[in-house]
């Protein structure tokens, strides 16, 4: 196992991180920008090292920088939580060639399902499901464009293959709008993600995001550690996730969680994955792959009892996951609350110190937050400052503790989104359990009027 861990990431999941290599009695290097210098974790830390200013990409992006600190500090890995470094193929690689272990897939499967196309195909070849599309990338041909489009059916959604974090996607519902709609999406993606490349899929009207996670090791085996339901979402943004998901039955799931890890096995996928569908009707859709760890994944944990960053780690290590697909056992419901420093119903950043933090507890709650009282969020990142999570035997009782944990939750200073979550624990609609992806946005623009 390895001695020394550096942790290229900030915030909750720097955190959980460092938690998880205290546990397994492996030191833990955190990087840390001007921003973040005085952060209690921080400060917890075996070994701390600054690598640049608040700007994310002349630091926590800034790649050349936090192989040096791995490289003064004598880290032996590299664990790159999410977002940031975590998806980028070119900083794993450039992280093993530099001698050190990168605690997440190849850079050759990050580069397949990084690009949505190649994901795609890769997926249809593995024999997942997929949204009906365009077969790979639209090319410029006009007269294509128009013929796929008819062939799919509108409405249809422009996607870019390598757009990411709710980016990069139009809808189109006319013919008339269509080349418009490609013209101008490939244009942002260019911009935006270095690749203009986009494809077509139908947009299915009202489908629930459901997606299966699972860990594999360097010695063939792959597990599924069943489902989340994020369907809770603004602009494609998750706001809360479930696990498992209301109403689905235990056989789709596990139909569809054995061909993910069928799918893992194949393309010889190492470390935690999560495999992102549209389900509508009955039917599961492979949308994308999130190739590191989730913000989400303690609602999975806690179902499963397995540890994933754990996990992530021990796996990277080269050992075998110590339990098999019959060994996993799903028991209770899961919820998390994502916190965010914003304000509750305009969602504009609302960071600032943090006056008063006091956090909920008892049986079957955890927190995942690195927030504090006299925390500064600085406004140079995203506005998640942590997670409430709830535990119960059942859906009800998983939704009576998040109630009391978000109405014991005290935080002053900021403002957070922590009214939206009270109100939507006691919304008949979320209550009885199976809203779509577009019941948030919905939900919001009835309470404007
Ligand atoms: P990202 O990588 O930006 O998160 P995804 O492909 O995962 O992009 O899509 C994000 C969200 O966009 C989905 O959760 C869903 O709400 C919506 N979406 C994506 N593809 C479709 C589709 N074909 N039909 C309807 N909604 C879609």
């Amino acid at each position: 196992m390895f001695k020394k861990i550096l942790i290229a990431n900030r915030g909750e999941i720097a955190l959980r991180v460092q938690r998880a290599c205290r546990e397994m009695g492996i030191k833990a290097v955190m990087v840390y920008s001007e921003a973040d210098r005085d952060a209690k974790y921080v400060r917890l830390a075996d070994e701390a090292v600054c690598i640049g200013p608040a700007s994310s990409t002349h630091s926590y992006l800034n790649m050349p920088a936090i192989i040096s600190a791995a490289e003064v500090t004598d880290a032996e890995a590299i664990h790159p939580g999410y977002g940031f470094l975590s998806e980028n193929a070119d900083f794993a690689e450039r992280v093993e060639k530099s001698g050190f272990t990168f605690i997440g897939p190849t850079p050759d499967s990050i580069r397949l399902m990084g690009d949505k196309v190649s994901a795609k195909q890769a997926m249809i070849r593995a024999g997942v499901p997929c949204v009906p599309g365009s077969e790979g990338a639209l090319p410029d041909d006009p007269v294509v464009i128009k013929r796929t489009a008819k062939a799919v059916g509108y409405p249809v959604i422009i996607k870019a293959a390598g757009g990411g974090g709710g980016r990069g996607m139009r809808v189109v519902h006319t013919e008339a709008a269509l080349l418009h709609a490609v013209q101008t999406t490939k244009a942002e993606a260019g911009a935006a993600f270095g690749n203009a490349e986009v494809y077509m899929e139908k947009f299915l009207q009202n489908p629930r995001h459901i997606e299966i996670q699972i860990l594999a090791d360097t010695h063939r085996n792959a597990v599924y550690l069943g489902e989340r339901d994020c369907s809770m979402q603004r602009r494609h943004q998750k706001v809360i996730e479930e696990a498992p998901a209301p109403g689905i039955p235990r056989r789709l799931i596990e139909k569809i969680g054995e061909r993910c890890a069928t799918a893992c096995k194949k393309i010889g996928y190492r470390g935690a994955g999560t495999f992102e569908f549209l389900f509508e009707n009955g039917e599961f859709y492979f949308i994308e792959m999130n190739t590191r760890v989730q913000v989400e994944h303690p609602v999975t944990e806690w179902i499963s009892g397995v540890d994933i960053v754990r996990t992530q780690i021990s796996v990277a290590a080269g050992e075998k996951l110590p339990f098999t697909q019959r060994q996993v056992q799903l028991r209770g419901h899961a919820i998390e609350c994502r916190i965010n420093a914003e304000d509750a119903y305009k969602f504009t950043p609302s960071p600032g110190r943090i006056t008063t933090w006091h956090a909920p507890g008892g049986p079957g709650v955890r927190v995942d937050s690195h927030a504090y009282t006299n925390y500064f969020v600085p406004p140079n990142y995203d506005s998640m400052i942590g997670k409430i999570i709830v535990h119960g035997d059942t859906r009800e009782q998983a939704l009576a503790r998040m109630r009391t944990a978000l109405a014991e939750t005290v935080i002053e200073g900021i403002k957070t989104n922590i009214p939206l979550h009270r109100e939507l624990m006691v919304d008949a609609s979320f209550v009885a359990g199976g809203t779509n992806i577009h019941y948030l946005e919905e939900w919001l623009s009835q309470r404007e009027r």
